[in-house]
Order: structure tokens, then C-alpha cells, then sequence
């Protein structure tokens, strides 16, 4: 074993350090059809006002409110796409079904059910209200208004309305492409039955599985060899097609483990310890041309669990997300729970409500190759650095990853 040369860092520091030195990419534009989930890369202005003429709100007559108690001559019919062309004046009135345009010389429309039908003739109540049963231009939205912001991001709504406005593609920012690989010569492919000494290699798929949930497009490198001139070779290859490089294992200080030599011969090393539990091998550099490169840790709890920390946010500021973190939240302890002395430890814990509090539940034994302790976690608790044990009771921060 040699030391690590790396200064042990705070893990917000080194959270900071990583966005730091995180591109926010380029922008393209992108048919409706495979918007959804990004995020807008420019204000967008309604050209138009919608809706764009007096709609009917209902099936009925349109007419004028000051022949109320009157019987009127139907003069012809204004359906959806076949508008009246005439104009309604005094002792006429118009059929009019819902979404038709409200004719010249009409102010209200009245609902069918309060009319009486005789052939050619209707007779409209007593008492009649101009302004009413119809929508008038720009009721849901004017023209000049600003629709949607930089920066947010497009749901059904959001790509609903860009539809109403007649826009066939939109402006958003590009996704990184992200390459995954595991490194370890006592990994094998899933599906295959260990010897001794082997392990089938997990962390591939639950860290595809955390970068297609973060939004990203992923280029599975397989597994890499504990071998500096192989491994070397595999990632540079791959990172001509790719903005960010994502690893498992090969961080720690033992002889076999070769990331952090092979990043620091690519680019710039600037994370490679941090006073994080578990992760702190956790290893960040910058390379050449804007790209970006995450030694995760090998053991399965600490590779996802420096995934939420470091890389989620990293990859959503790459997509103009302007919301990095998940949500934090108070969380009320409901176990004793033990620290470590000189760094931050993420717990894993279930959650559920009393009253308008969250209490935590530990999800068991902690150790970094216990994936059980993620698995159906809700959050992420947040304990801080010391001696003695967090009591019961005790109200921390927690980072959520699905609430109960
Ligand atoms: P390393 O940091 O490479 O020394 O890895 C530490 C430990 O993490 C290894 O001894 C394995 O038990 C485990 N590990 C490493 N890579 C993987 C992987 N891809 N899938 C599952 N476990 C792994
Ligand atoms: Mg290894």
C-alpha cells in the first residue's frame, strides 16, 4: 500500500469544486416528439394569442343580449373549423357548437338546454348576460407573454403549449454522453457463475441505471482490466465520443488500483479523498476539451452513493437543469445512530410520517458492500462528524430520494 497524496477534503467542498469546473453544454433544437424531460435553453415568447377568436365554451345559440325573451330566425350554424361567415344582427341568432368562433354582431352564447328549438326559430330566456359562454382572444394566453423560462424543464404541459403555439421543435440543451465502465479483474459479466475469488460485476448496472434516471445517454465500456496499458487504452478510445467518463473501483491506494494514475496522465486531479462514509476514494478530474471524468469507488454502496453527491448535480448542470440537488429535508431519528469520527457519513434510511414530521428508520447494517442498505432507502441522512452517536430523536438533514 502506498499513501494517497490527496488532501482529504469536506465533501461540500469537493461537491463545490466538481460543479466548479462543470460545462453547461451546448444547445440544439429537438422535435416535440422527444422533448420531454429536457430543459428549455431560451425564454420562450407566445407569438400568437390562444385562443386566437371568440370560441364558444358550449353547444347553443349564439346571439345578442339584448334580444333576451325574444324568439329569433336561425340564420345558419358556426361549428368547430366551420366558422359563420354572416353577422348576427337584432332578431337572429346563430347554432353554435363548442370551440366555434362567436360570429360578427353576437356578445353571448346560450347554452342549449335553456333555449326553446321550433323548426327555424329559438326562443332565448328573459334574461340574457352579454360576455358570456365564450372565450375571447387571448384568455389563456396573450400574444408577447413569456410562456415558458430558460432553465425549465419540458413536461406534458410545457410541450402542450409549445404545440398550441405551433412550434415543431424547441431549443434545449444537449444531454452528455456519458461512458460507463467497471474496473476489476475479479469482476465477471452478469449472467456468468463466479470461481473463487470472483464477483459478478453490479456496479455497471446499477450505475446505468442512475445516469439513465439522471437523463443521460450512456456508452457501456464493459469491464476494464486492472492493467495500466489496456485500461488506458479502453478510456481513451471511448472519450472521443463522450463528454464524461464514469468508473467503478480501482480509486483506493493499493497497488492494483490505477485510476487516479491514468486521470492524472489525462487531465487535472481535482478531488482524490474526501471525509465522506461511505466514499471516500471518490476521485474528480477535468480533461482535455471540457470533458469530465468520476473514479467511483468499488465497493456498490459507495459508488451509487458518491453518484448522488457528485455526479447527479454535475450531469444536471451539463443539461441546464438550474435545480442540481435533490430535495433536503429535515428528518426526525428514529434510531441511535453512530458516527465517524473525522467524516461525514450518508445513512441510509426508510421514512415515514408523523404528523407533519419525517422520521427516519435505519435500513440495517451500513457497510459500503451492502447494497440491501439502499435498496427501498427514501433518503439519505446526513450525519455529521464526531465521537459520540447521534440520540434518537435528533433532527438532521436528509437527502430525499423518493418520499413515502
Ligand atoms: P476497489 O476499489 O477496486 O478495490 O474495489 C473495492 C471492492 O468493491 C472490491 O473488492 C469489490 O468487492 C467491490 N467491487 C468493485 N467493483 C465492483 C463492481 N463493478 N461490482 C460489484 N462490486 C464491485
Ligand atoms: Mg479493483
Amino acid at each position: 500500500m502506498r499513501a494517497s497524496t490527496y488532501p482529504l477534503i469536506e465533501v461540500d467542498e469537493a461537491a463545490a469544486l466538481v460543479l466548479e469546473h462543470t460545462p453547461v453544454l451546448g444547445i440544439e433544437r429537438v422535435a416535440l416528439a422527444h422533448c420531454v424531460g429536457r430543459v428549455l435553453a431560451e425564454d420562450l415568447v407566445a407569438t400568437a394569442s390562444l385562443p386566437a377568436y371568440p370560441s364558444s365554451a358550449v353547444d347553443g345559440y349564439a346571439v345578442r343580449a339584448s334580444d333576451a325573451g325574444k324568439q329569433l330566425r336561425v340564420l345558419g350554424e358556426s361549428a368547430a373549423g366551420r366558422p359563420f361567415e354572416g353577422r348576427v344582427t337584432p332578431g337572429n341568432g346563430v347554432r353554435i357548437l363548442t370551440g366555434g368562433v362567436l360570429p360578427d354582431g353576437a356578445d353571448c352564447v346560450v347554452m342549449l338546454e335553456d333555449v326553446e328549438e321550433q323548426g327555424d326559430l329559438v326562443t332565448v330566456p328573459a334574461s340574457l348576460k352579454a360576455g358570456v359562454n365564450f372565450h375571447v382572444p387571448g384568455a389563456d394566453l396573450r400574444a408577447g407573454e413569456r410562456v415558458l423560462a430558460a432553465g425549465e424543464q419540458l413536461g406534458p404541459a410545457e410541450l402542450g403549449l409549445a404545440a398550441a403555439l405551433s412550434l415543431p421543435r424547441l431549443p434545449v440543451f444537449r444531454r452528455p454522453r456519458v461512458a460507463l465502465m467497471s474496473t476489476g479483474d475479479e469482476l465477471i459479466e452478469v449472467g456468468g457463475k463466479p470461481g473463487r475469488g470472483q464477483i459478478v460485476d453490479s456496479n455497471r448496472w446499477a450505475l446505468l441505471a442512475a445516469l439513465r434516471e439522471a437523463g443521460v445517454e450512456v456508452k457501456s465500456l464493459g469491464i476494464g482490466p486492472d492493467e495500466a496499458g489496456p485500461l488506458r487504452k479502453l478510456v481513451v478510445d471511448a472519450l472521443r465520443e463522450v463528454d464524461v467518463l464514469v468508473t467503478s473501483g480501482g480509486v483506493s491506494v493499493g497497488t492494483h488500483d490505477l485510476i487516479k494514475p491514468l486521470l492524472e496522465s489525462l487531465g487535472d486531479v481535482h478531488v482524490g479523498r474526501v471525509k465522506l462514509k461511505p466514499g471516500k476514494p471518490f476521485t474528480f478530474a477535468t480533461l482535455p476539451e471540457g470533458k469530465l471524468a468520476f473514479g467511483l469507488p468499488g465497493f456498490p454502496v459507495s459508488s451509487l452513493v458518491t453518484f448522488e453527491v457528485f455526479v447527479r448535480p454535475a450531469l444536471r448542470k451539463m443539461q441546464g437543469f438550474t435545480q442540481l440537488q435533490r430535495p433536503r429535508l429535515p428528518v426526525r431519528l428514529g434510531y441511535d445512530a453512530r458516527a465517524t469520527a473525522d467524516r461525514t457519513e450518508y445513512q441510509r434510511v426508510t421514512l415515514r410520517r408523523e404528523g407533519v414530521e419525517l422520521v427516519a428508520e435505519t435500513t440495517g447494517s451500513q457497510s459500503s458492500s451492502r447494497l440491501m442498505s439502499l435498496a427501498g432507502a427514501h433518503a439519505l441522512v446526513r450525519i455529521p462528524p464526531g465521537d459520540q452517536g447521534i440520540k434518537s430523536g435528533t433532527t438532521l438533514e436528509a437527502m430525499i430520494l423518493a418520499l413515502p
